[in-house]
């Protein structure tokens, strides 16, 4: 089977030497307090405030400068070719532990280009230049909205790795979880319905069909469903793909096909790039654009899923990778290296066990 598989990505992405830190003080802006919460629902933190964590990462001013007037040289890399698997490194970032936020960024540059340059200022892409496709250097990233992409990817992941494993316990809770969101609408339909007027809950369900404009035939076609309620229902039922979905595999006895079609839908969460096109050798080839890391990210776990990649943990560390030929059994290298740091460390300290053990023997 042949996929949809770009070669080539349009921009290489820019590191830079420094970047710096915003910190959220006492005060916090109430456009953080949602993002807060959903992500401390969503990952279990026990984080009381978040006053003394990083918000903002931005490159210092000098730095950008340095860039534009090309008065330094600055490592840049293709997102495709050097760091073929920066979705696995992605997901070891652990949500609010700023060191493995640092240490991801010191080696592949800011992962996401929203930044709020202020409190209430807004949000703003942050990347140099958005015109120019050869080079992306990220400028400034705010940390929480980056939380909140990565959470997504993190959680497609964990699906994805325990559909691999056949992790049933896993795949159960995820069945689950399917079915409590798919029965929603019917467990709290009625209650729902007692709650609003018949004329109500027709705006709702037309609302959540994407029926966002009212005028022309749409209004006369809610005028005649404002009359019955079962095609409201009907309508909710047609327009809901998790639903849908649900109803195809709920009486499935493969755990796998059900987290497999839950996946699917949690796809959905994940930005991927978009098509594009280079000029190479004299020719118009196809080609992938990516506006951030997480867009990296996404493209390739999704690669990972079609071709059913197997994943291997690291005799070293314990971190998963890709398992590409019978005989790695370390971390890839680092970016720019040609052995793995891992099989390093592991090589090092058996060194150390087998001349100890000598020695006590000796
Ligand atoms: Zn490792």
């Amino acid at each position: 089977m042949t996929y949809l598989h770009y070669q080539y990505c349009v921009s290489d992405f820019v590191i830079a030497d420094e970047y710096k830190k915003e910190y959220f003080t006492e005060k916090i802006d109430s456009d953080y307090q949602v993002p807060f919460s959903n992500i401390k629902h969503s990952t279990n933190a026990n984080l009381k405030s978040l006053e003394g964590t990083p918000r903002r990462i931005f490159v210092p001013k000098d730095e950008i400068i340095k860039y534009i007037n090309g008065d330094k040289a600055f490592f840049t890399y293709n997102p495709l070719s050097d760091t073929p698997e920066i979705y696995l490194e992605l997901s070891k970032i652990v949500i609010f532990d700023e060191r493995s936020l640092m240490k991801f960024i010191k080696k592949y540059g800011l992962p996401y280009n929203l930044e709020q340059p202020k409190p209430g200022s807004g949000l703003f892409e942050s990347e140099l230049f958005r015109k120019n496709d050869k080079e992306k250097f990220l400028l400034g990233m705010d940390v929480l909205r980056f939380y909140e992409k990565l959470i997504k990817l993190k959680n497609v992941f964990k699906i994805w790795h325990a559909i691999q494993e056949n992790d049933l316990k896993q795949l159960n809770e995820y069945r689950e979880e399917f079915r409590f969101y798919a029965e929603y609408y019917e467990t709290y339909s009625a209650a729902y319905i007692d709650e609003l007027s018949i004329d109500d809950f027709a705006e709702v369900v037309f609302n959540d069909a994407g029926f966002l404009y009212k005028g022309g035939e749409i209004r006369h076609v809610l005028d005649e469903f404002k009359k019955d309620k079962n095609k409201i229902f009907h309508l909710k039922d047609k327009a809901s793909e998790i639903q849908e979905t649900w109803k195809q595999v709920k009486n499935s006895s493969k755990p796998k096909t059900i987290a497999s079609a839950y996946l699917q839908l949690k796809l959905k969460d994940i930005d991927s790039g978009i098509t594009a096109t280079r000029f190479m050798n004299g020719k118009i080839i196809p080609a992938i654009s990516f506006s951030n890391l997480m867009e990296v990210g996404g493209y390739q776990l999704k690669q990972a899923i079609f071709k059913n990649k197997k994943l291997e943990q690291c005799l070293n560390c314990g971190a998963l990778f890709e398992k590409s030929h019978g005989l790695r059994k370390f971390c890839p290298p680092v970016m720019g290296n040609k052995r793995s740091t891992c099989e390093n460390t592991y090589n090092q300290r058996l060194k150390r066990l087998r001349k100890k053990s000598e020695s006590e023997e000796n």
